[in-house]
């Protein structure tokens, strides 16, 4: 049974010593309550309340770290099924495989394209995760494991389930905190053993969910608590289905067996099929994906889609109001104005930057709002971006009075003529056409000094 605020507070020293980074033990023991926050964050409580409590307190799912220092990679601890309940907190993973039957040359290419998979997206960086190296098909896992570990720029995944191989590759890198995947019913032993030795988290997984429960059980009584829940992609449907029973048990069942984060393994030739099935557990529920692409193409739908469920949808998605330039540009360039939505603002920018032409854009501060949804939903109005233009000088910055406006928002021209000194430009009513409409106003010289 979860604990209630109140049997929180009783714990705690009640000193409101601000050590745990609140500024009152009740706003701590809320924090627990809500399942961010764990007992053992408060540095003043004693081990004996840490120890009798720490389980009814606990979070549903236990927050799992892969690496160590700045180089750490973290999943779990989520709270919700459904993201507009309240919010998913650390993103799904992407764990690029490199096969034991890659020679060390090509490995160490393949980790090259690993590490340099970033891409940018409504202004955040996108990247893969994890490196998984498979070692039980290696001659020499120690040294394969140590050469992948010197060369990855993110945290390891080291892949097999042959005792002796995983052994010698986890012994090798165990400072770097590698999770071992995947402890299974014939090797379980063997695998807490190097777990619990080397202090490295461990996925397990069984034959059934009955089994898996089983298992867990058995490394949770040997004092492993950074534990995965390990799934493969052979049968997607019935996977899906385990990762939300599996979910579902922990966060509303408080099943403590399966109080852990999982791990997908997709094992697809094709490349498409690779990033559809990634993109669908990453939604529902996996904690980490293992493929074995490093095609952007691939790829970035699956960032993509992380990126869309992990953004807390409490939280308008907006950037700052105000005055952006896009390239150098002068008192002779285009003006034009749009909302602060992120994704608005982001898909206007990257259309001026595709046209090469430097441009200024008012944002206008809608609230995080849309240009359709701003002036649908009253967030602004002709008086707000005259209002707006103003405060960010804008006319101070260009030598002619010419506003692209966007074209959802034609009925705007006349009034803002009307009362402004701007004439207005209607633009395109998609992003898409701006770099045509840039050009040809610039062929018209509608910009000329
Ligand atoms: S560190 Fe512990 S004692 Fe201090 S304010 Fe936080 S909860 Fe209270």
């Amino acid at each position: 049974m979860a604990l209630t605020i109140m049997e929180v507070y009783k714990i705690l020293p009640k000193s409101n010593c601000k050590e745990c980074g609140f500024p009152t033990c009740m706003a701590f023991a809320m924090q627990v309550t809500a399942m961010t926050k764990n007992l053992e964050d408060c540095p003043k409580i004693s081990s004996e309340a840490q120890e009798k409590f720490s389980e009814a307190s606990a979070a549903p799912m236990k927050l799992v770290k892969v690496g160590t220092g700045n180089n750490v990679f973290e999943f779990g601890q989520e709270t919700v099924m459904f993201r507009h309940e309240k919010k998913f907190y650390n993103p799904c993973g992407i764990a690029v495989r490199i096969p034991a039957s890659l020679s060390d040359e090509e490995m160490l290419k393949k980790i090259d394209k690993i590490n340099k998979s970033e891409f940018f997206r409504v202004g955040k960086k996108l990247k893969v995760s994890l490196t998984a190296v498979e070692v039980d098909n290696c001659s020499q896992p120690d040294a394969r494991a140590r050469l992948a570990s010197e060369r990855s720029s993110v945290p390891l995944v080291l892949i097999g389930t042959n005792p002796s191989k995983m052994n010698l590759a986890v012994d090798a890198i165990k400072a770097k905190k590698p999770l071992i995947y995947k402890a299974t019913p014939e090797n379980i032993d063997s695998f807490i053993d190097i777990a619990a030795q080397a202090q490295v988290p461990l996925a397990i997984c069984g034959n059934s969910l009955e089994e898996t429960a089983d298992l867990v059980d058995k490394a949770r009584n040997k004092k492993i608590d950074q534990i995965a829940l390990a799934f493969d992609s052979k049968n997607p449907a019935e996977t899906i289905k385990n990762l939300t029973i599996t979910r579902r048990a922990a966060l509303t069942k408080n099943f403590r067996s399966f109080g852990y984060p999982a791990i997908v393994n997709i094992e697809e030739q094709d490349e498409e099929i690779q990033s559809a099935l990634a993109s669908a557990f990453a939604v529902k529920y996996a904690g980490i994906v293992i493929v074995d692409t490093t095609s952007p193409e691939a790829l970035l739908p699956v960032l993509t889609a992380i990126g869309n469920i992990y953004t807390d949808p409490q939280v308008p998605n907006a950037v700052e109001s105000k005055l952006y330039e896009i390239g150098s540009p002068n008192e002779n360039s285009p003006v034009m104005f749009t909302t602060n939505f992120s994704l608005t603002y982001f898909s206007v920018a990257g259309e001026v930057e595709r046209s090469k032409i430097p441009a200024y854009i008012c944002v206008v501060d809608t609230e995080g709002l849309g240009v359709l949804n701003s002036y649908a939903g009253d967030k602004i109005s002709v008086d707000k971006v005259v209002k707006t233009m103003k405060e960010q000088k804008v006319a101070e910055k260009v030598k002619h009075r010419k506003l692209i406006i966007p074209g959802l928002l034609a009925i705007f021209k006349g009034e803002i003529e009307d009362i402004s000194e701007w004439k207005v430009i209607v633009g395109t009513e998609n992003a898409r056409g701006i770099p045509a409409l840039l050009h040809q106003l610039k062929d018209k010289g509608t910009y000329d000094a």
